[in-house]
């Protein structure tokens, strides 16, 4: 047999996953078509993905099941193997930490094990994380992938800043992670994990500006099915873009920040500052959209946000949106108001439509994605 670099070896392993995890299903001919390589190039390697519990065959499960190798012809379905758990996923969320086991197969629902409510200081989330970490059934993952909001230097596994959970920004989660774990530990911006969840969807099918709409405004952008990365840590910030006219203070230290009109706590206070209700909660606001008018100060913020968003899409040469969180919350009234505005204000539009979709938060999904570019396809990451 003619020796193959390693270096090689694992680009083309890379490659075959990367097809795998686009097409969801795909037989060993397809692959290795879809790869640019032989049959029996693919097959060798295909079989190698199997044994390390990678990719199964779609039939004759209980063999793969038993950790056989799927020596199949080349007619063969594979998908991504359905189990054991090999990843131990993990939102890290300002509200709640959740955590699962999870196998390389993307998950169809947001599934988590464990979760409990994120208390508000390191010493105290640790012993949580240890008490609720033995939950868990799995032996030896392979990775930890941990979602965390705020500005996070992925790189160094450090959170720079995170105003809704200060105590995040001098914690060490690698380290308390891997002290329950014992298995590497990456951090993933929750944005840039919210848009890798939409790869191998039609949202993937071209490059994407993912905007996400909670008690924060945040986005990354997907381009060739990995989310951007800039030459510092502080991407996808659209939520710190001051508006004119705006004098909010922001978390961030800075003044009329976006996110102080379209987030879900200052929207609350907008409709509070109008009503002077002080008991106003999001489901007000949510009623206050259905009126056959929208209210001003919704119209305002969803001005900004169109403008924000389509001055992305200008910049970047992007033509797909993809839009998470509450904003769906709000109603058809609202979403049509802002996709609407977003046309409006993208260059793009004059020549071809600009497609603006709204999705589900799928947080598990692209943790669990994440995992299988970093740690299964470790080559293609490093390159990046
Ligand atoms: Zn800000």
């Amino acid at each position: 047999m003619r020796a193959v670099p390693k270096s090689l070896r694992l680009t083309n392993q890379a490659r075959l996953v990367e097809h795998l995890l686009r097409r969801g299903i795909a037989t060993r001919a397809e692959l290795a078509k879809a790869a640019g390589m032989s049959q029996p190039t693919a097959g060798k390697i295909i079989d190698e993905l199997s044994t390390a519990g990678v990719v199964e065959e779609l039939s004759g499960e209980s063999e793969v099941s038993r950790g056989r190798p799927a020596l199949g012809r080349p007619g063969k379905q594979l998908r991504l193997a359905q189990s054991p758990a090999r990843l131990v996923i993990c939102e890290l969320g300002v509200e709640r930490t959740r955590l699962a086991a999870v196998p390389a197969a993307l998950p169809d629902d947001e599934h988590w094990d464990v979760e409990f409510r994120t208390p508000n200081s390191e010493a105290v989330w640790r012993q949580r994380l240890r008490q609720h970490a033995a939950g868990l059934t799995i032996r030896r993952p392979w990775a930890v992938m941990v979602s965390v909001p705020g500005m996070v230097d992925e790189a160094s596994g450090k959170i720079l800043l995170c105003p809704n959970l200060h105590w995040c920004e001098r914690a060490d989660l690698v380290a308390a992670f891997n002290e329950v774990f014992r298995a590497p530990v990456q951090l993933i911006q929750e944005n840039r994990a919210l848009a890798l969840a939409e790869v191998g969807t039609r949202a993937s099918a071209s490059d994407f500006l993912l905007v996400d709409f909670g008690d924060g405004v945040g986005g990354a952008i997907v381009m060739a099915q990995r989310p951007y990365e800039g030459s510092v840590p502080a991407t996808g910030e659209i939520g710190h873009t001051p508006i004119g006219g705006n004098q909010r203070q922001c978390g961030c230290g800075n003044r009329g920040c976006l996110e102080t009109l379209i987030a879900e706590p200052w929207l609350v206070r907008s409709l509070a500052e109008l009503s002077g209700d002080a008991q106003t909660t999001f489901a007000h606001v949510c009623r206050a959209a259905q009126a056959p008018e929208l209210p001003a100060f919704l119209t305002e913020a969803l001005d900004a946000t169109a403008s924000c968003i389509a001055s992305i899409l200008n910049v970047c040469g992007l033509k797909r949106v993809v839009l998470s969180g509450h904003v769906r919350d709000l109603g058809p009234r609202a979403c049509d108001y802002l996709i609407a505005g977003i046309r409006r204000s993208a260059i793009w539009s004059r020549f071809d439509t600009v497609e603006v979709e709204l999705v589900q938060r799928r947080i598990a999904r692209g943790l669990t994605i994440a995992g299988i570019q970093r740690v299964v396809m470790p080559t293609d990451w490093a390159e990046r």
